[in-house]
């Protein structure tokens, strides 16, 4: 198998592929697969339980925290959060990159967001904190605590008093353990350390869900957070096939340590490339130190043309996915947790090599 750095979809654990490959034809003697399964039928209902037992337990989510499996991706929450949240018509957001920018300019369309910091003014090498308290008639305070396209991260989040506060979780999601009771709603795509592309995963707290949506009927009826939750995620169809992988990944995850585990392993990873880009000569690393990600490092080469280079070379070691993302440039290894320590070894062996061709 390829050395797999792509930021999403990403690798998925060899072993969950192997399981589903060999329940393919025949789940449990149902005499069909997972795909072709209705969602009513007592068997799959015991798929999405368990898939959201599985999670409940690694992540401890506190009883009052109810967990959707949504569709539209991460991209639809943009909108699912202020149409549901902004009763106020008023929230906060913090601007640190690409993704956060994308919910801001998004939920400008429903009422009143203010940008209550932005690192774009560095390029968004940082993420940002802020400055003053935070305005306590906010509907929420919305934040996406790991920038895949910039590699940041917030390692502390910020004290908002007691307004609720929103994360987009999608590219940390499961790499780490997080204090669940924080956070008044966490969303996350799941195509990166979680399962296939196609489902996201939204938790949010019972008090935040009203009656009815924040925008009221004009929401569309699947947007609503408190009808997914009263349907127990199966208002309509949902993505069955990943919601079963999803289930097999995090199972996986909790014979593998948990969520303490990966986190070691993660920062384990990640660092060795760090450590090897604040030492390069040919390198540079793009994230400041102290916002460095669990997940995504983002790096160039002194020109386009060697990131170019750097990126071709690498296929033929069988290192694919780490071409920066477009609004960037550069290159990004995104090390989920399937991402082996091997790949790693092949990767940094790469940076070497190449350095040292270049360096003649
Ligand atoms: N938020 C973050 C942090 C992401 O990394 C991505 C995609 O990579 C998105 C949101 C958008 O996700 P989706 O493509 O599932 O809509």
């Amino acid at each position: 198998r390829a050395f797999n750095f792509s930021a999403g979809p990403s690798a998925i654990p060899e072993e969950v592929l192997r399981e589903a490959a060999a329940e393919m034809l025949d789940y449990k003697g149902s005499g069909m697969s997972v795909m072709e399964m209705s969602h009513r039928s007592q068997a799959y209902q015991a798929i999405i339980d368990d898939a959201e037992a599985t999670l409940r337990r690694i992540m401890a989510i506190p009883d009052n925290y109810r967990v959707l499996f949504m569709q539209g991706g991460a991209t639809l929450q943009f909108a699912a959060v202020p149409m549901n949240l902004m009763r106020g018509r008023h929230a906060g957001y913090l601007v640190s990159g690409n993704w956060s920018k994308k919910a801001w300019l998004e939920a400008c369309k429903y009422g009143q967001a203010d940008v209550l910091a932005s690192s774009e003014d560095t390029s968004f090498d940082r993420v940002p904190t802020l400055a003053s308290p935070v305005d306590q008639g906010l509907d929420y305070v919305y934040l996406c605590q790991n920038e895949t396209v910039y590699g940041t991260m917030y390692h502390d989040l910020p004290d908002t008093g007691g307004v609720p506060l929103v994360a987009d979780l999608s590219s940390m999601f499961l790499s780490c353990p997080v204090d669940v009771s924080r956070y008044g709603l966490i969303f996350a795509g799941v195509q990166k350390n979680a399962g296939p592309a196609g489902n996201t995963i939204v938790i949010v707290r019972d008090d935040l869900l009203g009656d009815v949506p924040a925008l009221g009927d004009v929401v569309p009826t699947y947007m609503g957070y408190r009808l997914q939750a009263s349907k127990g995620s199966m208002y309509n169809t949902p993505n069955t096939w990943g919601i079963y992988l999803c289930g097999k990944v995090f199972h996986w995850i909790e014979e593998s340590g948990g969520l303490v585990a990966m986190r070691e392993r993660n920062w384990k990873k990640v660092n060795r490339l760090y450590d090897y880009l604040d030492q390069s000569a040919l390198f540079s690393p793009l994230a400041q130190g102290p916002s460095r990600s669990i997940a995504n490092v983002t790096f160039r080469a002194p020109s386009p043309e060697l990131d170019a280079a750097f990126v071709a070379g690498a296929a033929e070691r069988n290192i694919v996915g780490i071409k920066g993302h477009r609004v960037l440039g550069g290159l990004r290894a995104s090390c989920y947790n399937a991402v082996p320590a091997k790949a790693i070894d092949a990767l940094l062996a790469y940076m070497a090599d190449f350095e040292s061709t270049r360096a003649d």
